[in-house]
């Protein structure tokens, strides 16, 4: 591996194709390093079967990985995303967790399709459904095969017209509650972080996250701009939480790839390291 010092750049929020992104785990590794990333962490939803082949990868190209996960939880209906960094992705018991979710995302992922259905609206997915029977589907899947077939021009067009949550063929996702979701993290050894806090728009939510033992938040992320960043910042400082940010890449499922365009440098992870030491004693 190469030297890592503090100024490196690392990205701490990345999807693969075992989730909602269109990059495997190998393409995730290979555009890190273009882009001059030497520390990834995968944050797939609800899955970390794409852990293993992406360290395999890594550890050819020199590229640290940090294995994570991206976790749905819900409180009185809000969504938030909570994501676990250092966890141990080989624990069975947290294997099965993830299992009912994405069984349990299945079942509403066909729930959405027969929705777009009552629109005139037929998708192929077969191939989705079968050529990964693991694998972890959403709502960006369907965006993307909306496209495809010309129902409509563009992603952002797909959730604007049909999936965005209050749009006619969504369907809730079900999900963990927060305290749950932080537990959960713990147990596996892992440190859990609010991502883009910027979409819960509450800080007092925040605080009760802190109180079920929530570890950080994500300050930076493409959507959180430099004013919202410096917000979530002082927000991080005054409550004594650990700071990360990453691109929450989804290859071109979001339009372009976004690996690269917020990137942090490696002293956050040594923070980051130095907090798992003290608190897994
Ligand atoms: P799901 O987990 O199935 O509810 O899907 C959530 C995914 O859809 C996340 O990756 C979101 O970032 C993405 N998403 C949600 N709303 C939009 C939108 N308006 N445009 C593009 N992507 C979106
Ligand atoms: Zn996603
Ligand atoms: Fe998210
Ligand atoms: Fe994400």
């Amino acid at each position: 591996m190469a030297k890592i010092d503090a100024q490196c750049k690392a990205d701490l929020h990345i999807h693969t194709t075992f989730s909602d992104s269109t990059l495997s785990p190998e393409d995730v590794v290979y555009n890190a390093k273009n882009k001059g990333i030497f520390c990834i962490a995968i944050t797939d939803h609800d899955t970390v079967d794409a852990i293993k082949p992406a360290q395999d990868i890594a550890e050819k190209e020199g590229i640290e990985l940090i294995p994570g996960v991206e976790l749905t939880a819900d409180l009185n209906g809000i969504e938030a995303h909570i994501l676990g960094y250092f966890i141990d992705p080989t624990i069975p018991w947290f294997q099965e967790m993830l299992l009912k979710l994405r069984i349990a995302r299945k079942r509403r992922f066909l729930k959405m399709l027969e929705k777009l259905q009552e629109f005139g609206i037929k998708l192929e997915v077969d191939s989705l459904l079968s050529e990964d029977k693991n694998r972890s589907l959403g709502r960006l899947h369907l965006a993307r095969e909306l496209k495809k077939k010309g129902y409509v021009k563009s992603i952002p067009e797909a959730f604007e017209r049909y999936l965005g949550e209050d749009k006619p063929c969504y369907v809730k996702k079900e999900a963990l509650s927060i305290k749950q979701a932080i537990t959960m993290i713990k147990q596996i050894g892992g440190i859990s972080v609010l991502a883009h806090p910027f979409l819960l728009g509450n800080d007092d939510l925040i605080i009760n996250f802190i109180k079920e033992g929530l570890d950080g938040i994500e300050v930076y992320h493409p959507e959180q701009n430099s004013i919202l960043s410096r917000h979530y910042l002082e927000f991080a400082y005054k409550h004594n939480l650990v700071i990360t940010g990453g691109s929450d890449c989804h290859g071109e499922g979001k339009a372009k790839v976004l690996i690269g365009t917020v990137k942090i440098t490696y002293d956050l992870v040594l923070q980051l390291k130095k907090y798992r030491n003290v608190t897994a004693t």
